[in-house]
């Protein structure tokens, strides 16, 4: 009797070997196994069994630590598709989606203080009655057969009640014994998230997230590994929850791009969650207000059924949403004096006037632009040297309160030069702003309300994140500015007005889903004014006002920006019409990364004959250099992804058979979300 053995290694294979007489009764799949390979010990997970030919001398296990197989059945399906379609190896996979040192910890129980800190524990909620849309969307979802794979699009505005119908829609699922998992993107895993959660189903609740200990994580793990937890709330590793039988999987936000991870194993979580769902045989929610265009197409094809719930729930009203032209026409027809003005972006009067009104009625302003920072980068107006980042091609940007220059790509950073580093001369120009510098211009437009700013740098370890929306929740600040970060999870009921400071900067990104993103982020951003008892109101600032993904964005319309992005992306031929993958071609010297790009193309292009898959490039990165090493792009494109993959799989077996790219890394990203 042998054993397929997945170790976590780059090695594309799993490894065989001869299971010894004495452990033959427990050898089971999903079961750890100590083995030798190279003159040392390593650990992998049995992943299918032989008899074996008996011509080759395999190596014996040497033990099976665990008394029952550590990994569901159903986990390990999930992983051998996740190993086929990402084109990483099992163990890999394996590796990724157990809590390291899993092992460990099954004795100790979760404290009852660290859990309750989580937001998981319980108190009186309100009751409501379901609203009409609520109920046939539920109605729709209880009406699955039990054991059937049925994957719904529940299309609801912020607001409008699509938690509750999770909700709901797990009850069932609980009372039978049966788990679900419920993704979210990490920033919106709140505690009272978690809260709404453990109100309903108590101690039945599991938190997984990138912010717990490995102890935590590990204890979590093993609630649910033991039955003990039945509902697993968590960010993209929460796909992997290991239930024995799943009944419902739940993905809010699907839309949203942090689902794809970008190192290591990259996967998008959305589709591996339907996949999950497809595997076990149970229904799947995939909430949002702005879908992905994936996932519309799917529903408007027939593959996913659609559940709309029009409005907000509570009956508020949807905010109204304006949008600020920010062109100046050389004749002079329209003068846009602006009421500030900072490198980069301005503040005109309308938003101004709007937010000053918000403001002195006791109200709170959000203002959203998304690029942190103070400068984008500083120039000297001697010599015209401009700090680069040392192992990446782009500019340092610049930080005022950190007084340091940061890598954006790689999170380098050393302090702010005071002098041009290069001539010496003491002429420094500060170009671009962030919302550093814009929290600077509104400290300085509204000295008599306290302002704060939330993005990836007030986040930071010591940066005083919750105190920070503890205040905004407080009411004691009375500004809030941020990045991308304050665009959703959040609860900040007391914005009464948002202003979008430059809608420019996601517009004329240099990837074919920028309309896609900028219709979410505004759609979104905009969501978080009027949650409260106030109607909100949004002002966009814009050169391009009549962009149909603001238009659409200002009336709250999805379904017309939908129908008019499909068009360009079928006229394109591009996703959701058909499959991209993307090859890395990554090296420290340029040379021998273009020449690895150059022949691993080579190789793709011919493989790719006659299959009806198209490969472009290899072209350099728009961003050439990133961690001291030259990345060059090639770029397949197939309506199946059945062939898509026949080529990638036999174009990487001919590179490293052929050496093709020596002293490169080649990475390949199936369903790429970033192609910069
Ligand atoms: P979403 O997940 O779509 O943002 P939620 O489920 O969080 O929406 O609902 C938004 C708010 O409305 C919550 O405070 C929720 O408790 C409340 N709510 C949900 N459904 C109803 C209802 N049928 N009647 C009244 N309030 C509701
Ligand atoms: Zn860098």
């Amino acid at each position: 009797m042998y054993a397929e053995i997945a170790i976590g290694l780059a090695a594309r294979k799993t490894f065989t070997y001869s299971v010894p007489e004495l452990l033959r009764e427990k050898a089971r799949v999903g079961q750890r196994a100590i083995v030798p390979l190279s003159g040392q010990l390593k650990i992998g997970f049995i992943v299918g069994f032989s008899s074996g030919d008996g011509q080759f001398d395999y190596k014996d296990i040497i033990d099976l630590p665990d008394l029952s197989p550590l990994v569901p059945e159903g986990l390990l399906k999930l992983a051998r598709w996740l190993s086929e379609y990402y084109i990483v190896p099992l163990g890999l996979v394996l590796a990724a989606a157990l809590p390291p040192g899993v092992e460990e910890g099954k004795a100790s129980r979760p404290r009852k203080e660290v859990r309750e800190k989580m937001g998981a524990y319980c108190e009186a909620e309100p009751v409501f009655q379901l609203t009409t849309a609520q109920k046939e969307a539920l109605g729709t979802i209880n009406a699955v057969y039990s054991g059937t794979f049925v994957p719904f699009l529940l299309h609801g505005a912020t607001g409008s009640g699509k938690t509750e119908v999770y909700l709901q829609a797990i009850k069932p699922v609980v009372e039978a014994g049966m788990g679900a998992v419920v993704l979210v993107p990490e920033i919106s895993l709140t505690p009272q998230l978690v809260r709404r959660f453990s109100r309903r189903f108590g101690e039945k609740v599991a938190v997984l997230h990138s912010g717990l200990t490995p102890v935590q994580r590990r204890q979590e793990w093993h609630r649910i590994r033991q039955g003990e937890a039945l509902v697993a709330v968590g960010a993209r590793s929460a796909v992997f929850a290991p239930f024995e039988r799943l009944g419902m999987v739940v993905v809010d936000e699907e839309h949203d791009a942090s689902y794809k991870q970008e190192e290591g194993v990259r996967y998008n979580a959305r589709d591996a969650a339907v996949m999950r769902a497809k595997l076990s045989g149970c229904p799947v929610i995939l909430g949002s207000e702005t879908p992905s265009l994936e996932s519309y197409h799917n529903a408007a094809s027939g593959k996913y059924t659609l559940l709309e719930l029009p409005g907000r729930a509570a009956g508020r009203p949807m905010p109204k949403v304006s949008l600020v032209d920010l062109k100046e026409p050389a004749d002079g027809s329209v003068n846009r004096q602006p009421a500030a003005q900072f490198h980069g972006g301005q503040l005109t009067e309308p938003l101004v006037n709007a937010a000053k009104a918000r403001l002195e009625n006791g109200e709170q302003a959000l203002f959203f632009l998304n690029r942190r920072g103070h400068s984008d980068f500083i120039i000297c107006r001697d010599c015209g040297e401009v700090p680069k980042c040392g192992a990446c091609s782009v500019s340092m940007t610049y930080h005022r309160q950190a007084k340091e220059m940061k890598c954006h790509w790689c999170g380098a950073a050393y302090p702010a030069p005071s002098v041009c580093p290069k001539c010496g001369g003491d002429r420094i120009k500060y170009v671009g702003g962030g919302t550093e510098k814009l929290q600077r211009e509104l400290e300085r437009l509204f000295p008599d309300f306290k302002t704060s700013r939330i993005d990836k740098d007030s986040v930071a370890p010591g940066g005083g994140f919750v105190k920070l929306l503890d205040d905004v929740a407080s009411g004691e600040t009375k500004i809030v500015v941020g990045t991308q970060m304050v665009s959703k999870g959040h609860d900040m009921p007391g914005i009464g007005i948002v202003g979008v400071v430059l809608a420019d900067y996601g517009l004329n990104q240099p990837d074919f889903r920028a309309a896609e993103r900028t219709f979410q982020v505004v759609t979104q951003v905009a969501g978080r004014s009027g949650r409260g008892d106030v109607p909100g109101e949004v002002i966009v600032q814009t050169y391009r006002p009549e962009h149909y993904s603001l238009q659409c964005a200002s009336r709250h319309d999805y379904k017309s920006f939908y129908d008019e992005e499909i068009v360009f992306r079928k006229e394109l031929g591009l996703p959701p019409f058909s499959r991209l993958a993307l090859v890395i071609v990554k090296g420290v010297k340029p040379e021998k990364a273009q020449a690895g790009a150059a022949s691993s193309a080579e190789i793709f292009k011919k493989e790719a004959r006659g299959k009806g898959v198209e490969v472009m490039g290899p072209a350099p990165a728009p961003v050439k250099r990133v961690r001291g090493k030259y990345r060059h792009f090639i770029t397949l494109r197939s309506k199946s992804h059945k062939k898509l993959h026949e080529v990638l799989e036999a174009g990487l077996k001919l590179i490293e058979l052929n050496k093709a790219a020596p002293a490169c890394k080649v990475e390949v990203d199936v369903d790429p979300q970033s192609m910069i």
